[in-house]
């Protein structure tokens, strides 16, 4: 994309990415959550220029298929592959079972390594053949041990399930039932909420978890912060998690982010002053972060 339009203030601007990168750092970093595309109006991001020179950008992970901005990648066809299937499983399905550990997260978190530097590809490859991250016992033939009747599982892992969420499979609006943990199923429309969707408890405390998915618009320097291009009132702390994650999903700087599909378990809740939802994650595990691929 050339160009992008902003909406900041409700007014319709169109800037071309020239234009936007000039802007004052302010003038960037509040306009940069009120992107879209100038033909299909998916929510868009705005990439800043990479340390190593690659060039700064607009983009979206939300064209509709058809728009002329959406040129075809090998990765949005994926995503639409992977849109599909998630249609023809919730058809077949009884129960979807959310595989978090599921081998193909890790191993392309192996397969990148070779793209990297070694002693983050060491410090990777610590995490990921850590002993504590065990993959869990097949949850389907647990079930069936315990004599449930023969309903029809599928596993689907979280790489699966946030492409189709981005590319408008019939996840978002499906009845049915999603398995987290063995006995803990939620219905697929009550569990999977966009960033612009998610409605704040008033405490942590009287938040439920949900699984939460967007883009990432960008982060703060430090990158404690994820704040989704979705809306503007959400924030995601990371600090807790942040090591193990960024290590797990080999991102270096917070450029790698912006744009990025991602899905959250946690809790939304209001912040002190109710001006802005805070997203808590669960863990280090139950998170999948979609990073562009360039
Ligand atoms: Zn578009």
């Amino acid at each position: 994309m050339i160009d992008a339009v902003c909406t900041y203030g409700g007014e319709r601007h169109t800037f071309s990415i020239l234009k936007f990168q000039a802007l004052p750092e302010t003038d960037i970093e509040q306009f940069r959550q009120f992107l879209e595309c100038p033909e299909c109006k998916g929510k868009a991001y705005y990439r800043k220029r990479s340390s190593d020179g690659k060039a700064a950008c607009f983009g979206s992970r939300y064209h509709i298929v058809g728009c002329d901005e959406g040129s075809p990648s090998t990765q949005r066809e994926r995503e639409v592959s992977h849109s599909l299937e998630v249609n023809q499983i919730i058809a077949g399905a009884d129960v979807i079972s959310i595989d978090f550990l599921l081998s193909k997260s890790i191993k392309k978190a192996k397969d990148k390594l070779s793209t990297y530097n070694k002693s983050t590809a060491e410090q990777t490859t610590a995490s990921v053949l850590n002993p504590k991250v065990n993959p869990k016992p097949d949850i389907s033939s647990r079930i069936d041990a315990e004599e449930k009747p023969k309903s029809n599982i599928k596993r689907l892992g979280l790489e699966k399930i946030l492409n189709s969420l981005m590319r408008g499979s019939d996840l978002a609006q499906s009845s049915t039932l999603i398995e987290l943990d063995v006995g803990y199923t939620f219905k697929a429309k009550n569990l999977f909420v966009n960033f612009a969707d998610a409605e704040p408890s008033d405490s942590v405390k009287q938040a439920k978890p949900k699984m939460y998915w967007g883009t990432i618009s960008h982060l703060d320097k430090e990158l404690d912060w994820l704040n989704p291009s979705d809306c503007n009132d959400v924030g995601i702390p990371l600090s807790k998690y942040k090591s193990t994650i960024l290590s797990h999903f080999n991102i270096s700087e917070p450029r790698q982010l912006e744009g990025a599909g991602i899905i959250v378990f946690g809790k939304c809740f209001w912040n002190a002053k109710k001006t802005r939802k805070i997203i808590e994650l669960w863990n280090a595990e139950r998170i999948f972060i979609s990073v562009l691929e360039e």
